[in-house]
């Protein structure tokens, strides 16, 4: 898009990539929509059906072929006439022959080939779920059209990394993909975003366990930035948030930094936003827990994609992390965690509720013994 005609001519807000395959150079996307709306025919993005005659006449016009050219096209590049096999022989698409010359056979033979050599001892239901969350939403329509997501409308896809402040973490960068309309508010981003620090309960509970769930750190610490290009967008919607980029932003000031600037998260939309596509930006909450994310897609919405504004932001992809199972039953996950337990098998132990509320205290809910608990929120129990 950038070769050929003098600079000025050149839309900006046209993504055009700073390292090859990488990132591009920051452009604005409610400016990228608009160019995308002003070059395309509103049939173009329509989520309406068109009728394959008057798709196929059409597009005999713009090639310039004749129709009956069309059909022979048509029949040759069908995919009935795709066969590994003989003629005579049945078909039968998951043989891969074993020595393909088609690109994609040699792409699935590698991939066929990989499959065979994991051994897989149980497969499990959530994995199952994993795989079908994206493929759940395909083309849904809401019951109600005042929710059908408009059309023209922009589809961001995100990922956010898990924080690297877990030791096993480092090495792996896993990650939650979700998909969000250009209309939406970076508030609306950090709401979806679903991290155990903000689950996490401070404290020491032995004497009154049942009081432990209403000290969430989420309540406590609502405070959250969101860092793209240049600019910190604070979570301001409650009186206790503080303007975490404060500290930042003077400390730039003192040293050799380009100027930073301040905005809310809860007045900023995607589509007001300039930032480069591939490129990692930063969410910050509890403090110190720093998740990388990256765009990686901005696009207009399509009549496949999930119409339902309901649904979105879109969960399409979860890392699953492996859940820590109580020292008792090993079938529940860990939900206390005591230190100085004379009924403990080891120090710290973990126990699920139950077993914990079991051992711990008596019918009317006494404490027994002399121990210390602390609530414990597990990685994998958002699974
Ligand atoms: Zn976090
Ligand atoms: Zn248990």
């Amino acid at each position: 898009m950038a070769a050929g005609g003098s600079s000025s001519n050149v839309n900006e807000n046209i993504p055009v990539f700073e390292y090859k395959d990488i990132n591009t150079k920051p452009f604005h996307v409610g400016s990228f929509r608009t160019a995308w709306l002003e070059k395309l025919k509103p049939i173009d993005y329509s989520y309406e059906e068109k009728y394959e005659e008057t798709e196929d006449a059409d597009f005999a016009k713009e090639m310039g072929i004749a129709p009956e050219t069309l059909d022979e096209l048509k029949a040759i590049c069908s995919v009935d006439t795709l066969r590994c096999q003989a003629e005579d022989e049945p078909l039968d698409t998951n043989v891969v022959p074993s020595d393909p010359t088609l690109q994609t056979l040699i792409q699935r033979k590698k991939k066929q080939d990989y499959k065979g050599t994991l051994r897989i001892d149980k497969i499990s239901r959530v994995d199952h779920y994993q795989d079908e969350l994206e493929s759940l939403a395909v083309g849904k329509r809401p019951e109600d059209p005042v929710d059908l997501v408009p059309e023209g409308e922009i589809i961001l896809s995100i990922n956010v990394l898990y924080p690297a402040i877990f030791e096993r973490f480092k090495y792996v960068r896993p990650h939650m993909t979700l998909q969000m309309l250009g209309s939406h508010s970076l508030v609306d981003l950090r709401d979806a975003i679903c991290c155990i620090s903000d689950l996490q309960v401070f404290g020491e509970f032995s004497n009154t366990p049942d009081m432990a769930p209403d000290f969430i750190s989420k309540d406590h610490f609502k405070s959250a930035f969101f860092y793209f290009e240049g600019v910190f967008y604070n979570d301001m919607r409650h009186p206790e948030c503080q303007d975490m980029s404060e500290t930042t932003i003077d400390w730039a000031k003192t040293r050799d930094f380009p100027t930073f600037h301040k905005a809310k998260m809860e007045d900023t939309r995607f589509y007001d936003l300039k930032v480069k596509v591939g490129y990692p930006y930063l969410f910050c909450h509890q403090g110190d827990c720093e998740h990388v994310v990256i765009i990686t897609d901005i696009r207009l919405a399509h009549k496949d994609d999930c119409l339902d504004r309901k649904l979105y932001p879109l969960l399409t992809h979860k890392h699953r992390v492996m859940t820590r199972k109580c020292a008792v039953c090993h079938v529940y996950i860990g939900r206390w965690l005591t230190t100085n337990d004379p009924f403990a098998p080891n120090d710290p132990c973990l126990f699920c509720e139950r077993c914990f509320r079991m051992l711990h205290y008596d019918k009317k809910g006494n404490k027994l013994g002399q121990f210390l608990a602390y609530p414990y929120v597990d990685p994998g129990a958002f699974n």
